[in-house]
């Protein structure tokens, strides 16, 4: 990976900042925000207009959808709905699926989840099916709490032939944890329940959002049902996410949302309406235009800068996005994000009084490392780290019951969490920060202190 090539697109670079907070959200090349001003001269609504700037963008926008289905290797855009990010889109899984739970039934997920891919779940079980008068069960499987993998015996004792969906992160955003889906897809195949969509099977929703932006994802080799993430975890700026669902099943769903553009044009009476065709049946209402098309050309900036850092080859063209390349694009990222994980747990091991979460190899890993240090409030940590020119995160990052589970008060925990322009020498200087407020050294240092880098 040519880092210091990859770094010139970025301007955080240019003011020597260490942004080790990427699981929560990555930088924005500079290419991608001088696109996103350069719409301004076409700019114009998408399906409904006829002036060449509407044919221009509607043309752009509906290209971004064939370019994420292709990155994800779905069949077709039929198979993508855009919302405003994970959260939602897993929140439209939980809509579409309202009508088909049957009292009895249950939905399983984890206690690993993030709260996007939990608090729905509960709602439905706990708070939306009873008013409706059906009863339906909310499982949730273990996590081994030394080593931070799933307990999938516990797992596989939860899921039943009553087991509707089964619901689970790819990579945990607090352990780190890789989930093995392949074998969750199997004990989802197992249950034998019968879908109103003909399949005998539990459905699997995977929420990607820490799977996508640094490894080679194929959704038909993985054999999910719905599978979720966010852009603005994998370069592009904040607003859009992606929900992949079996087309047969959003062919048979029910929308999110109801209203113009997702109906077939002029179809529409009194006592009945026509919807549009995937995957303008899941895009109610003017959509995030300039967002989709920018997020799109994320993914092909993505892999020229894996592949050919100083010369584009996808950014800014309608070339297709080839399995091969992008097979070996996001290989090389998770490469880079592995090594760069595997020296933060290296030098982070070694730091006194420190509790690292999740699995110790970091092959086992997504790339972040969540850690407290003894007698240490993580947040306190966190802002230690900043002061020394170290941008982490601490709380419960939103993985609230998994927290919990480890027994921790207050639920938080520091986290460092790499991309592909983070460098060896940057993680470096992320372990010797961590050392040094542990040591209770950079603590010291001042809060006016000028930042690192400035002028
Ligand atoms: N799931 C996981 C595993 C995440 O890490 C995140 C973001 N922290 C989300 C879901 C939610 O993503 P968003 O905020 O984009 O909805």
């Amino acid at each position: 990976m040519d880092v210091h090539s990859i770094r010139r697109h970025f301007a955080f670079a240019d003011f020597g900042r260490i942004v080790a907070n990427n699981a929560a959200s990555t930088q924005p090349p500079r290419e991608l925000l001088a696109l996103y001003r350069s719409l301004a001269d076409r700019y114009e609504n998408v399906h409904r207009g006829q002036s060449d700037a509407s044919r221009e963008m509607t043309a752009l926008f509906e290209d971004a959808y064939d370019t994420i289905a292709d990155f994800i290797g779905a069949p077709d855009r039929t198979g993508i709905a855009l919302y405003r990010n994970t959260t939602e889109a897993i929140n439209s899984v939980m809509y579409a699926l309202l009508t088909e739970f049957r009292d009895g039934d249950n939905v399983v997920t984890t206690m690993m989840e993030h709260n996007s891919n939990h608090v729905p779940w509960y709602a439905l079980c706990r708070e939306v099916l009873p008013r409706l008068g059906r009863s339906v069960q909310h499982r949730l499987a273990r996590f081994d709490p030394r080593t931070g993998e799933l307990d999938l015996d516990h797992l596989a004792a939860l899921i039943d032939s009553r087991t509707k969906l089964v619901c689970c992160t790819a990579a945990s955003n607090f352990l780190g944890t890789r989930n093995p889906i392949g074998t969750i897809r199997g004990l989802c195949d197992a249950s034998g329940y019968p879908q109103p969509t003909g399949e005998r099977r539990s459905r699997l929703l995977v929420d990607a959002a820490q799977l996508v932006p640094g490894a080679y994802v194929d959704v038909r080799a993985l054999d999910v049902d719905y599978l979720a993430f966010s852009f603005h975890k994998m370069l592009a700026p904040f607003g859009v996410g992606a929900l992949y669902a079996r087309p047969h099943l959003l062919a048979a769903g029910l929308p999110f949302l109801y209203g113009g553009d997702m109906i077939a044009e002029g179809r529409v009476f009194p006592d009945r309406v026509e919807y549009n065709a995937l995957p303008w049946k899941y895009a109610a209402g003017s959509p995030n235009i300039l967002g989709t098309i920018v997020s799109a050309q994320a993914l092909r900036l993505l892999l020229d800068l894996a592949l050919t850092p100083g010369r584009p080859m996808y950014f800014g063209t309608g070339r297709a996005i080839e399995r091969p390349a992008v097979r070996a694009a996001m290989n090389r990222v998770a490469d880079w994000n592995r090594s760069l994980t595997g020296r933060a747990l290296a030098g982070l091991e070694a730091v006194d009084g420190i509790t690292i979460y999740g699995p110790r190899d970091a092959a086992r890993r997504t790339s972040l490392v969540a850690f407290n240090l003894a007698g240490r409030d993580p947040i306190g940590v966190a802002e230690a780290l900043n002061r020394a020119g170290v941008e982490a995160r601490a709380g419960c990052h939103c993985a609230t019951l998994a927290h919990h589970a480890l027994g921790l008060v207050p639920p938080a925990s520091c986290r460092v969490s790499f991309y592909l322009y983070n460098t060896p020498d940057e993680v470096d200087r992320i372990v010797a920060a961590v050392a040094a407020v542990a040591a209770g050294r950079a603590a010291s240092v001042p809060a006016d202190a000028p930042a690192p880098g400035a002028a």
